[in-house]
C-alpha cells in the first residue's frame, strides 16, 4: 500500500505522542519501561493504515501493542485513528521491519501479526517477503519461546510460498485454512483495511498460525 506522498507526514513522525522514535534505544525495555506493566507485547508488522490494531488495542486492554509501518504517508492513517481512542495500549513505529533485530532483544515479543503483507511476486525479491526465511529468522530472534505468529492473506502464490518457507525454517503450523469465513478460526476474527475489500469482493482469505 503506497499512497503517494502526503506533504507533512514525514514531520508529523517527528512530533506525534503515539510514535516511538529512536526505537533502537527502547530494545528489551519495552514492556517494563515503554508500556510500564509488563503486559504481553504483540506486534504488527506492515500496519497499513491502523484499522486491525486499533480495534485491537480497544478489545485487549490486557495486551501491549506496537504497529511497525515502513511509509509515513501509510502511518499518518493509523495515527489519525488513534488520536480518537482512549487506550493506553498502542504505540506505532515508523521503521522497516528488516531492522527487526535492531529494536527488540531475544524474546521480547509474544506475537507477530502480519496482515495481507506485501507479496513481491518476481522471483529475485523473494527476500523482502515477510514470510521468507529470511524474515523467520528475524522473528526466532525475537518471538518469546510460546511466542506465535498469526499470518493472513488474500494470495494464494504468497500463501503457499509461506508454507513451504515455514517447513523449511523447521517451524509448525497448528492452524491453516484456506478459506477462514468458512472455517472455526472465523469466530473473533478482526478485518483489516485490506481484508475489508477483499471480503467484500467474496475472495477466500488464507490464514495461518506458526509456532515453533
Ligand atoms: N496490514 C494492512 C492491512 O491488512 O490492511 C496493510 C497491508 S499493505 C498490503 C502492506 C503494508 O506493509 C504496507 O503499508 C507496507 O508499507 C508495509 N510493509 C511492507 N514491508 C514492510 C517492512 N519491511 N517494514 C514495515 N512495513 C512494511
Amino acid at each position: 500500500m503506497r499512497l503517494r506522498n502526503i506533504p507533512g507526514a514525514k514531520e508529523e513522525m517527528l512530533v506525534n505522542p503515539y510514535v516511538i522514535r529512536d526505537p533502537e534505544t527502547r530494545k528489551g525495555s519495552w514492556k517494563q519501561e515503554v508500556f510500564g506493566n509488563g503486559r504481553p507485547l504483540y506486534v504488527e508488522i506492515g500496519c497499513g493504515k491502523g484499522r486491525f490494531l486499533c480495534q485491537m488495542a480497544e478489545e485487549h486492554p490486557e495486551v501491549s501493542f506496537i504497529g511497525i509501518e515502513k511509509f509515513s504517508s501509510v502511518l499518518l492513517r493509523a495515527l489519525q485513528k488513534r488520536a480518537a481512542m482512549e487506550a493506553d495500549n498502542l504505540f506505532f513505529l515508523r521503521f522497516d521491519a528488516e531492522g527487526l533485530t535492531e529494536i527488540f532483544g531475544p524474546g521480547e515479543v509474544d506475537r507477530i501479526y502480519l496482515n495481507f503483507s506485501d507479496p513481491w511476486p518476481k522471483d529475485r525479491h523473494w527476500k523482502r517477503r515477510l514470510t521468507s526465511t529470511e524474515f523467520l529468522k528475524r522473528y526466532d530472534a525475537v518471538l518469546a519461546p510460546e511466542g506465535a505468529i498469526e499470518f493472513k492473506t488474500d494470495n494464494e502464490g504468497l500463501f503457499d510460498f509461506s508454507v513451504e518457507s515455514v517447513k523449511e525454517y523447521g517451524w509448525q503450523i497448528p492452524v491453516l485454512t484456506r478459506d477462514l469465513y468458512h472455517s472455526p478460526y472465523a469466530e473473533g476474527n478482526v478485518l483489516t483495511e485490506y481484508e475489508d475489500r477483499f471480503a467484500t469482493l467474496g475472495k477466500p482469505i488464507f490464514k495461518m498460525i506458526i509456532r515453533r
